[in-house]
C-alpha cells in the first residue's frame, strides 16, 4: 500500500493519525526526515491513509483579502518574538477565552515537537521560530477531542501541517482557529541534533533561532543559560538552513507555497514592507494575512493588543517569496546530501558551505564597514 510520492511528502503525520489500526510509524529517510512506514502485516487497506494525505487532497484554499504590518504592544512579547510577536498575541487571545494553543515547543528533549498549552505561563514555550521540521507525533487526535469537547482552539504550524490537520478533522469546526506561518522549508530534527552534539551543545535543553539582533541561534540550559550561541552564518546547520541545501525534498515542490492559503490566517516577516510605513520597527515586523472571515474576525479581535497598519497585500507577496512559489534548490544539493549521506553532517557542511560562508561574512564585514564610513562622516561633520 503507497500513502503518496515520497519526494512529496510533507511528513506532516497526518497518516499516522488518522489509521485504525495504529499501523503507521515514522521512520527516517532521506536527508534524516521522517517518512511513514505501513506494518503489513496489520493494514487492513482501508485507504484511510492515502485519503487523508495533502498532497493526494488538497484541501480548500482562498487568496487573503487584506494584509496588515502588525507588532504586540506588549514589549517583553514583542523582545521573545521572531518578528512582531503576533503569534503570542493570537495565542494569548485564545487562552483568554478559556481556549487552547497547540504550537511548536522550544524544549529539545524528546525532539522537537508540537504540544498543547492551556496556561499563559506556558506561553513562552511556543515563542521564536525553530528552524527546523517541528514532529505533530498523534496530537491531531488531541485537537480533534478538544473540538468535540466543544473547546476553543487555535493550532499554529506551517502550512502543510494546517494542511494535515483540516484534512484529518474532516470536517470544519467553528471552534478551530488555524494559523500557518509563511515557510520557505525545513531541515530534519536528525541533522540538527547531529550537528548540536558536533559542536557539544547537545546537553541543552530549548532552542531559539532568532533575536532581536538578528539570526542566532541560541541553545540553552534548564536555567536558561546558553550552552551554545552563534551567529547563522557562523553555525553550520543555520546556514544550510538559510541557503536552501538542507530542506526537505518537498519543501521544493511545495504545494502551499503560494498566495492561496489553507488557514483562517496566515502569519510570517513582513520582509517587502515600504519605507513609507508608517508604524514604527525598531526591530521585527509581522506580516498578518487574514483569510477566512473567521481569520479576520479573530484578528479584529486582537486590534487592542497589537500595532496595526493596513498595507496592499501585493506589498505583502512581493516582499515574501514563499507567497509566491516553492523555494529552489541550492545547486550543489545533491552533492551535499551524498556526503551528508555517506560521511555525515559535519564533513558535508565543510564541504558545501566554505564558499557560502566567506560570502556571508563578507557581505557582512562590507555592511560594518558601509556603517562605519557613516559613523566617522557624522563624527567629522561634527
Ligand atoms: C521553518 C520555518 C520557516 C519559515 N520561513 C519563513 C519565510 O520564508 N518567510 C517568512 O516571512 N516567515 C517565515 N517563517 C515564519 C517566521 O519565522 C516567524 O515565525 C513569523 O514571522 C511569525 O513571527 P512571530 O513573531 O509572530 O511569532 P514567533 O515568535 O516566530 O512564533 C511562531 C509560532 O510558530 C510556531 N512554530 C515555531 N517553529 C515552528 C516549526 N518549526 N513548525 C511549526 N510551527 C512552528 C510556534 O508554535 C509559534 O506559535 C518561518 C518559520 C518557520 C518555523
Amino acid at each position: 500500500m503507497t500513502i503518496c510520492d515520497t519526494a512529496k511528502c510533507s511528513g506532516c503525520f497526518a497518516c499516522q493519525n488518522v489509521c485504525p489500526k495504529n499501523c503507521i510509524s515514522m521512520t527516517e529517510g532521506r536527508l534524516g526526515h521522517l517518512y511513514p512506514q505501513i506494518d503489513e502485516s496489520l493494514c487492513i487497506s482501508c485507504g484511510a491513509c492515502s485519503r487523508v494525505c495533502p498532497q493526494n487532497n488538497l484541501p480548500e484554499m482562498s487568496v487573503p483579502t487584506a494584509a496588515y504590518a502588525t507588532r504586540s504592544k506588549d514589549s517583553d512579547e514583542y523582545e521573545n518574538a521572531s518578528s512582531g510577536g503576533l503569534a503570542a498575541v493570537l495565542s494569548r487571545k485564545m487562552l483568554g477565552r478559556g481556549g487552547i494553543v497547540y504550537g511548536c515547543s522550544s524544549e529539545t528533549e524528546g525532539g522537537i515537537k508540537h504540544v498543547r498549552i492551556e496556561s499563559d505561563s506556558d506561553l513562552w514555550l511556543l515563542s521564536g521560530s525553530k528552524y527546523v521540521q517541528s514532529h505533530i507525533n498523534l496530537i491531531f487526535r488531541d485537537v480533534k477531542d478538544d473540538l468535540e469537547n466543544r473547546r476553543a482552539v487555535l493550532f499554529i504550524g506551517t502550512p502543510c501541517q494546517v494542511a494535515g490537520l483540516v484534512n484529518y478533522l474532516k470536517k470544519p469546526y467553528e471552534n478551530l482557529i488555524t494559523a500557518d506561518l509563511i515557510c520557505h522549508g525545513v531541515p530534519s530534527q536528525k541533522m540538527l541534533f547531529e550537528h548540536l552534539e558536533n559542536v557539544g551543545a547537545a546537553s541543552g535543553k530549548y532552542i531559539t533561532f532568532r533575536e532581536k539582533a538578528g539570526l542566532y541561534i541560541r541553545v540553552s540550559d534548564e536555567n536558561k543559560k546558553p550552552v551554545y550561541y552563534k551567529e547563522s552564518f557562523d553555525d553550520d546547520y543555520y546556514l544550510g538552513f538559510l541557503c536552501n541545501i538542507s530542506l526537505r525534498d518537498s519543501c521544493h515542490s511545495c504545494a502551499f507555497a503560494k498566495n492561496e492559503r489553507v488557514s483562517d490566517i496566515t502569519i510570517g516577516d513582513f520582509w517587502g514592507l515600504s519605507p513609507q510605513a508608517e508604524i514604527k520597527k525598531p526591530y521585527g515586523i509581522s506580516l498578518a494575512l487574514p483569510v477566512t472571515d473567521k481569520g479576520r474576525e479573530f484578528f479584529e479581535a486582537c486590534s487592542d493588543m497589537l500595532e496595526n497598519e493596513e498595507r496592499p497585500t501585493s506589498e505583502a507577496f512581493a516582499g515574501n517569496s514563499p507567497l509566491r512559489k516553492p523555494v529552489g534548490k541550492a545547486k550543489d544539493r545533491e552533492k551535499f546530501i551524498k556526503n551528508y549521506e555517506k560521511k555525515g553532517f559535519k564533513k558535508a557542511a565543510a564541504r558545501s558551505l566554505f564558499k557560502k560562508r566567506l560570502r556571508s561574512k563578507t557581505i557582512r564585514l562590507l555592511q560594518k564597514i558601509g556603517l562605519l564610513k557613516k559613523l566617522i562622516n557624522i563624527l567629522r561633520r561634527k
